[in-house]
């Protein structure tokens, strides 16, 4: 049975956000730190839990794809383990594995991430120079300081690992990282990866700032000084325009949801680390963000009823997200907490 709301956009992609915890404080996520990282376990859905849940958008809903991310998934104790019992059911229900990652701990991880049927892997990189990644990422800590290497270091390896699709995440911010759109296209030139450019979002506790803000338009513009880009034919639910640049092995990707949002064909549910399924990324109503977790522990709730209350819950979508003057009004979870 497909998952439709009333405006008749189909849910085949689920985002799951395994915890709260990030190791690295991003300027434009967490700056200095403030957003509150402290779900306790018992406020965390728990794996079984979270497992069951998958289970029932899988096996009722046919979902298609599923995304682990965060906060930093890898830094939840046994998240591999988790993924092994995910990507077990792949044989079951034919879907896409997928995973986010800041990439700070997941050298180690990438072997097993391979063997448990990850499919496509998403790592998040906002500079290319050392001082400029640890302003951005907060890495002031002596253990994080090398991180920009490690995270190049595992990019490289996971290129060499048949991913179906390796993709590198950049914000790009006023006056920050601007001046290395070029220094990021360059970089996978020779490399099998799809570079993805994000506009920088407000979310609660992100301290947002308008004069940070750029947007697809002008990105494109600074590329287009250096390189011509060939627009490829994106899939419905895509929520990034992809270009081909020639002679380039990577293509480059821009997601506008400030200044071309795509809600017309939004197709993706979020459920938050503390069990509550998000129907928008930006939404922020209680209407909007439906707690399962308190219906999973109703021991007189079957998986019929949880089914139930996704489908009746998903009729409430609104049919697209605020514009942005409203969203810095809102109350809005952060990016940490949602899972992004
Ligand atoms: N820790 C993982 C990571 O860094 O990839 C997963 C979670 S992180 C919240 C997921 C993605 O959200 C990252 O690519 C990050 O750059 C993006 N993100 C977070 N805050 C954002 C914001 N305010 N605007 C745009 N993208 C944002």
């Amino acid at each position: 049975m497909n998952l439709e709301d009333k405006f008749g956009r189909e849910h085949n992609y689920l985002r799951v956000s395994l915890t709260d915890r990030c190791n690295l404080k991003c300027i434009y996520c967490n700056p200095m730190g403030k957003v509150s990282q402290k779900l306790n376990r018992n406020e965390l859905l728990s794996f079984d839990e979270l497992k069951r849940l998958i289970r029932i958008f899988l096996s009722e809903f046919g979902i298609k794809k599923i995304r682990l991310t965060g906060g930093e998934p890898l830094l939840r104790k046994d998240s591999d383990k988790f993924i092994r019992s995910i990507g077990e059911l792949k044989t079951l229900y034919g879907f896409e594995l997928a995973l986010t990652t800041n990439g700070t701990i997941l050298k180690n991880y990438l072997p097993a991430l391979k063997l448990y049927g990850v499919d496509r892997l998403n790592i998040s990189l906002d500079s290319l120079k050392p001082l400029n990644y640890n302003y951005i990422t907060g890495c002031n800590d002596s253990h994080l300081s090398n991180s920009l290497k490690y995270v190049i270091d595992s990019i490289k390896i996971a290129e060499t690992m048949n991913f179906k699709e390796l993709k590198i995440n950049t914000v790009i911010l006023k006056g920050i990282n601007d001046n290395e759109v070029i220094d990021f296209v360059n970089f996978i030139k020779n490399r099998d990866i799809t570079l993805r450019f994000i506009e920088y979002m407000p979310f609660g506790d992100n301290e947002w700032m308008k004069d940070r803000f750029i947007c697809t338009d002008e990105i494109i513009e600074k590329i287009k000084k250096y390189f011509d880009l060939e627009k490829e034919n994106d899939c419905y639910g895509s929520v990034a325009e992809t270009y081909r640049i020639s002679n380039f092995k990577g293509k480059v990707g821009f997601i506008s949801p400030i200044s071309s949002h795509f809600c017309k064909s939004c197709n993706r549910l979020r459920i938050k680390a503390n069990g509550k399924m998000k129907l928008c990324l930006f939404s922020s109503s209680s209407k909007e963000e439906i707690d399962l977790k308190g219906y999973l522990r109703d021991p007189s709730l079957t998986d019929s009823d949880i089914k139930q209350v996704i489908m009746s819950s998903v009729l409430n979508k609104e049919k697209e997200h605020a514009p942005i003057d409203e969203l810095l009004k809102l109350k809005n979870s952060s990016m940490l907490n949602t899972g992004g």
